[in-house]
């Protein structure tokens, strides 16, 4: 593997970087609580969502005639890194971005690609995902909320919890039971769903970090256009799966990216920082974690080239993106950690450094849990990585 940048990839680092410095806003004054449940902040992500869209910079993998660039898995992980880099905003409507409108590329019909994807890309439309139940998590395919055919709809009766941005949300991936004779993964249909149809109701959940980003979902009565199956009907566990997969590759480059600036953010302060007349990066223990935290992000590096080699060359993620959840989840609680223990008390003050470091830490609890958690990941490597059989 070659891992040099090729002329082209330079040529359209420079490039980036050029338009970066054109068009970057100014920085949002709150953007370390930058939250979405603030309509000042939203507003401020969308403005910059329309920003990158229009200067051709939203979705650069997706083929050219659903609004991308057709650009590499590398080009956007270049892109990915410096969007971070320049300390730019967040992309509204990561869920959109990443997950499901890589899934109506795959699965999606002309109609659907045409109403969904270049608003998907502009951050008009935001999307969230209402896969997970009160009892259906991990065993995702145990959900039980219902879509019943009535004629030329499904109507939809149950509830999701968990799902994150429903608050703000234009639109959802919705994943229903519409067989309830088939055995568990025979009987799911994926659908898309208008947040405006009457019989929704959505309940915000706080979070331990203070924020409400994540909501329980009801559902009476609500229908939805049987044109809005995405995939075919009783076949939505296969949808999901795709789903879930872009979910898990997508995330990479983007976080090295944000764990990079973490790191040498902890750097920066143990040189400058002073404890007992001393700089914190005297203290032997100090070092010796900067440079465990510095050794495991390069391992996640690589390993990212690798899962976007395998993207590239087979256009599918692989199994390998649950060694990257599994990775960069336990990684960042292990970087919060350090960094707290660094820094010492003052890192939990709202007036350090905006409030960051205690808001990672506490944030960073959920890393392990969201897009399936650490065991499950284990399991999946296990089976599909090793070849071990199935845990009983
Ligand atoms: C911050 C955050 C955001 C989220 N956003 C969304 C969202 O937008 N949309 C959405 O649909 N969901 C979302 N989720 C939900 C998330 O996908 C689920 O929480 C996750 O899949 C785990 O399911 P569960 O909570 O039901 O836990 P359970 O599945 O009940 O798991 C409980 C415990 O048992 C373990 N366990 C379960 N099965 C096994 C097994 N076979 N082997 C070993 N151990 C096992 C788990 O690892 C866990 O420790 C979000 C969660 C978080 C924390």
């Amino acid at each position: 593997m070659d891992l040099n940048l090729t002329p082209h990839e330079e040529k359209f680092r420079i490039e980036l970087r050029g338009w970066l410095r054109e068009n970057l806003p100014e920085p949002w004054p709150e953007v370390a609580g930058g939250s979405e449940t603030d309509p000042g902040y939203l507003e401020h992500l969308r403005k910059w969502q329309q920003t990158v869209f229009a200067g051709g910079w939203s979705g650069i993998a997706w083929p050219k005639e659903y609004g991308g660039r057709g650009a590499s898995y590398i080009e956007q992980a270049i892109l990915q890194e410096e969007m971070a880099a320049a300390d730019a905003p967040p992309q509204i409507g990561v869920i959109g971005l990443s997950l499901v409108g890589p899934t109506i590329i795959a699965v999606g019909t002309n109609e659907q690609k045409k109403r969904h994807l270049s608003k998907i890309l502009s951050g008009e439309d935001i999307w969230c995902q209402g896969f997970s139940e009160p009892n259906a998590g991990s065993d995702l395919a145990s959900l039980s909320t219902a879509a019943e055919r009535d004629g030329d709809s499904f109507v939809v009766n149950g509830q999701k919890v968990w799902t994150s941005f429903a608050h703000i949300a234009d639109w959802c991936l919705l994943l229903a039971r519409t067989n309830q004779e088939a055995t568990k993964h025979k009987g799911i249909t994926c659908l898309l769903l208008d947040m405006k149809t009457p019989g929704i109701e959505v309940r915000p959940l706080r979070m331990m970090s203070g924020e409400s980003v994540f909501n329980e979902v009801f559902f009476t009565d609500v229908r939805i256009p049987a044109a809005n199956v995405l995939g075919d009907v009783d076949q939505g566990w296969g949808v999901a799966l795709t789903a879930l997969m872009n979910e898990r590759a997508n995330l990479g480059a983007g976080l090295y990216a944000m764990f990079r600036r973490t790191v040498d953010s902890l750097v920066e302060h143990a040189k400058n920082m002073r404890r007992g007349g001393r700089p914190l990066a005297a203290d032997s223990c100090v070092r010796q974690k900067l440079a465990r935290m510095h050794v495991e992000l390069e391992v996640f590096r690589l390993n990212n080239l690798r899962a976007l080699t395998r993207l590239s060359k087979t256009g599918m993620p692989g199994p390998e993106a649950s060694i990257q959840k599994l990775y960069w989840s336990e990684y960042n609680q292990r970087l919060c950690q350090m960094a707290m223990e660094i820094l010492g008390p003052q890192a939990q003050l709202s007036g350090f450094d905006g409030g960051r470091w205690a808001y990672n830490y506490l944030r960073a609890r959920g890393n392990t849990i969201e897009a399936g958690t650490s065991e499950v990941q284990r399991n999946v490597i296990a089976q599909r990585v090793l070849g071990l059989p199935r845990s009983y």
